[in-house]
C-alpha cells in the first residue's frame, strides 16, 4: 500500500500567525520542527496501518519547509517547486492507494486559523458549483480524477469540519481549536 502525503503548513501544530509559516523568519524555523513532527506522526500511523511506501509532497509556499534530516526515514520526500500538480504532485502516477492532507486549513472567506485559498491577500473567495472552496476541496477534486481517495485530513477543527464535506470517509485529526484567524 502506497500513501501520498500532501503537507501544508498553516494547519500544522502551533501555527497561528503568518510569520509562523513564512520562510526565513525565526518563527518559521521554530514551527517547521512541529510541522515535521505532524508529518512524522502521519507517516508512523500509515506504516502501523499497513503502508509499505509513503511519499511526502511538500505543499507550502516555497515547498521547502520540512526538515529532511528529521523526517521518518521510512518515507520519501518530494521537496521544492514548481510541480505540475502542485500540492498533490505525485498523484498522477496513479500508484497511490490514498492521500493525506496534513496541515490543511479552511478556504478564503471561511472561519479558520489562517484561512485562505492559495493567495491570502489577493483571493477573497473561490467557488465550485456555488460552494465556497478550500484548497482541500480543490485538491480532493484533482485527486479524484486519478481515483485516489483522501484518507486523512489534519488541521484546525474548522479544517476538519470542512473535510467532512469534501472527503466524508476520511479520518480527521484536529491539532488545534480555532479561536480566531490568528488564535487557537
Ligand atoms: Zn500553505
Amino acid at each position: 500500500m502506497k500513501i501520498l502525503i500532501s503537507a501544508d503548513m498553516e494547519g500544522a501544530t502551533g501555527v497561528t500567525w503568518p510569520a509562523d509559516c513564512l520562510p526565513g523568519t525565526p518563527q518559521w524555523e521554530r514551527h517547521r520542527v512541529m510541522f515535521t513532527s505532524d508529518v512524522n506522526a502521519a507517516i508512523a500511523g500509515f506504516f502501523d496501518g499497513g503502508a509499505d511506501e509513503v511519499l511526502v509532497n511538500e505543499a507550502h509556499m516555497t515547498m521547502r519547509n520540512l526538515l529532511l534530516e528529521q523526517l521518518d526515514d521510512r518515507a520519501t520526500m518530494l521537496t521544492g517547486r514548481h510541480k505540475a500538480l502542485s500540492m498533490v504532485e505525485g498523484v498522477q502516477h496513479g500508484d497511490a492507494d490514498g492521500i493525506a492532507f496534513v496541515g490543511y486549513h479552511t478556504g478564503a472567506g471561511d472561519e479558520g486559523v489562517l484561512a485562505h485559498t492559495y493567495l491570502g491577500n489577493s483571493i477573497t473567495g473561490v467557488f465550485v458549483d456555488g460552494v465556497r472552496a478550500s484548497e482541500g476541496l480543490l485538491n480532493a477534486l484533482v485527486v479524484a480524477e486519478y481515483g485516489t481517495p483522501v484518507v486523512l485530513v489534519t488541521g484546525d477543527d474548522r479544517a476538519c469540519a470542512d473535510a467532512r464535506g469534501y472527503a466524508p470517509d476520511a479520518r480527521t485529526v484536529a491539532v488545534k481549536d480555532y479561536v480566531s484567524r490568528y488564535a487557537a
